[in-house]
């Protein structure tokens, strides 16, 4: 039995099953959502297959730990495989990572769209006409503005103050929201349906129309004919029979197999079927946004547990220093892990969860990894280069210099070699660290690349009609098919592209 019209929660089902459509689009995140969406839209019959469960407000919990359980690819412990610890998030339930995303909206950086068209030849498909057509479209379907400054709360509006004191550019956020509360519960699923992510918006419109989902239902190869794809075979997690004797069941595509399994699975998927085609490209050019993040403790109360998650940001050292700094509102289970100290010295700077400020930023990194497959499912392996290394650094001693401007007591800079907790007066040490990356605390939670697009199959997996290079029937539409990083906050990209994707699949299936 499924929650809605047309939702069919895999986990009730216990025997082998078949069934077809149009298109069958993997992955209901930011691209399967809004992919599986205009195809409904343009009159096909459509099938989402989502590997995570169909999770609804009520069922959301304040707990973090509780909440990565059910809503996050192995319950968030992931981490890339380098030798720096690069941890890594991503969504695995129908509205994927943006149902736990912090609703950040940017559009494409005209420079970047640009180098696409310029080194991918992707110009004709992806360029500035064609993504603010898209952006027009998703910005009013989603609602997007500007976070109202009376919900803004403590942390944001010290990053205000800070980056007006030092005379930085910065804004409050735009979000896909409508009546945000400013609960600061992004990451673990919005109890108000305030964040309009795909589970509220894209799927719930189409099953109205006709499409289905299945949640609990995992694609663990693509069914293909003379290389072309057919269909996708599947695993029905059995309810309290998870790795037990699965049920195995196909769903057919007339039309197409839609990949939006996001840039870790999506190459996987293609290579375990083996229909890399033409492709000499499928799981490389993996790419990220490394992020470091700092705390300080202040005299008086910030209260980060009020407003939204991220709501003010600086764009200020983007273009000339490759890095962005954000507000972030860690919930406590979070802000313990990344809290230095052990025993009493930890239970004192935990005891001043309301006197903390946490701020972060991530580098438009230059190093590119890979994505592999082993027999437990893909791994990336990914290491920021030196360069990258020195950008975090120097982003870290800039929001330290912000955070003492505006009354910071101590910082935690989070370097390897460095002392856990410093004063104002020692914020020149943090020119002393070693550029090594394993001597920061590294999370990425924006991933890229492993099946991009272009013209040349020896650098690229999809062409310009984001079908893999010499495979029929088989694209792929979410952010595996970027051809660099951004440099600013993906989910807007992402769904932009993938709309333009989804109305070539859908106009040249006609
Ligand atoms: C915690 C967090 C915060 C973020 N904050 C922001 C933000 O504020 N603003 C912003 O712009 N971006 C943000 N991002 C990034 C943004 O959400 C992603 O870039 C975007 O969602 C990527 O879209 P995607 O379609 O490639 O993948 P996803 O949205 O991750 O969707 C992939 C989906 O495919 C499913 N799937 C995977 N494998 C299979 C399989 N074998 N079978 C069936 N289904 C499968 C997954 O379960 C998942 O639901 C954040 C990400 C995270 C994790
Ligand atoms: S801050 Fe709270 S109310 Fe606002 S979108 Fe996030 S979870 Fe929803």
């Amino acid at each position: 039995m499924g929650k809605f019209k047309n939702h069919i929660d895999a986990a009730d089902i216990s025997k082998y099953r078949e069934d077809s459509a149009d298109f069958v689009v993997v992955g209901t995140g930011a691209g399967g959502g809004i992919a599986g969406w205009v195809l409904t839209e343009m009159g096909y019959e459509v099938i989402w297959v989502e590997a995570g469960p169909y999770m609804t407000a009520e069922d959301f919990r304040d707990d973090v730990y509780t909440s990565m359980l059910n809503l996050a690819k192995d319950a968030g412990a992931t981490s890339m495989m380098g030798r720096a610890i690069v941890t890594y998030l991503q969504g695995s339930c129908v509205g994927g990572s943006p149902l736990i995303n912090s609703a950040i909206v940017w559009r494409t950086p005209e420079e970047v769209v640009d180098e696409w068209a310029e080194k991918f030849g992707t110009g004709n498909v992806i360029n500035n006409r064609t993504l603010e057509y898209a952006f027009e479209k998703i910005e009013k379907l989603l609602n997007i503005h500007p976070i109202e400054e009376e919900i803004l709360g403590g942390n944001n509006l010290l990053f205000k103050e800070a980056c007006e004191k030092m005379g930085y550019e910065s804004r409050v956020i735009r979000r896909n929201t409508r009546g945000c509360h400013g609960s600061n519960r992004c990451v673990q699923g919005c109890p108000f349906k305030a964040k309009l992510s795909p589970d509220v918006t894209f799927v719930p419109w189409s099953l109205e129309k006709g499409a289905r989902v299945y949640s609990n239902c995992r694609v663990v190869k693509i069914i293909s004919k003379n290389r072309k794809a057919t269909g996708v075979e599947v695993v029905f997690k059995e309810r309290g029979k998870e790795n037990y004797r699965p049920v195995k069941g196909r769903i057919y595509a007339r039309r197409g197999v839609i990949l939006a399994a996001g840039a870790i699975d999506t190459p996987h998927l293609i290579r375990k079927s083996r229909l890399q085609g033409d492709s000499k490209a499928v799981g490389k050019f993996f790419m990220a946004h490394p992020g470091v993040g700092i705390g300080g403790i202040f005299d008086r109360e910030i209260n980060i547990s009020l407003g939204p998650s991220q709501g003010y940001e600086s764009p200020h050292f983007r273009k000339g220093h490759h890095f962005k700094m954000e507000t972030i509102g860690l919930p406590i289970e979070l802000l313990s892990a990344r809290t230095p100290g052990f025993g009493r010295e930890f239970m004192k700077r935990i005891e001043n969860y309301n006197y903390v400020a946490v701020w972060d930023s991530y580098v438009k990194s230059e190093a590119h990894g890979q994505v592999m497959s082993t027999i437990f499912g893909p791994v990336p392996k990914y290491e920021p280069t030196k360069r990258d290394t020195e950008i975090l650094i120097f982003a870290i001693k800039k929001m330290a210099e912000m955070m003492f401007e505006v009354g910071a007591k101590v910082v935690f800079p989070g370097i390897y070699g460095i002392p856990e907790e410093i004063t104002k007066d020692q914020l020149n040490l943090i020119d002393e660290a070693e550029p090594d990356p394993r001597n920061l605390l590294l999370y990425a939670s924006h991933l890229f690349g492993g099946a991009r697009m272009g013209v040349d199959p020896r650098i690229s997996v999809v062409d310009l009609n984001f079908k893999v290079h010499g495979v029929e029937n088989l694209f792929v539409t979410d952010a595996s098919v970027f051809p660099t990083n951004l440099g600013v906050n993906p989910q807007h990209t992402v769904m932009a592209v993938s709309m333009i994707g989804a109305e070539r699949i859908g106009e040249s299936a006609r």
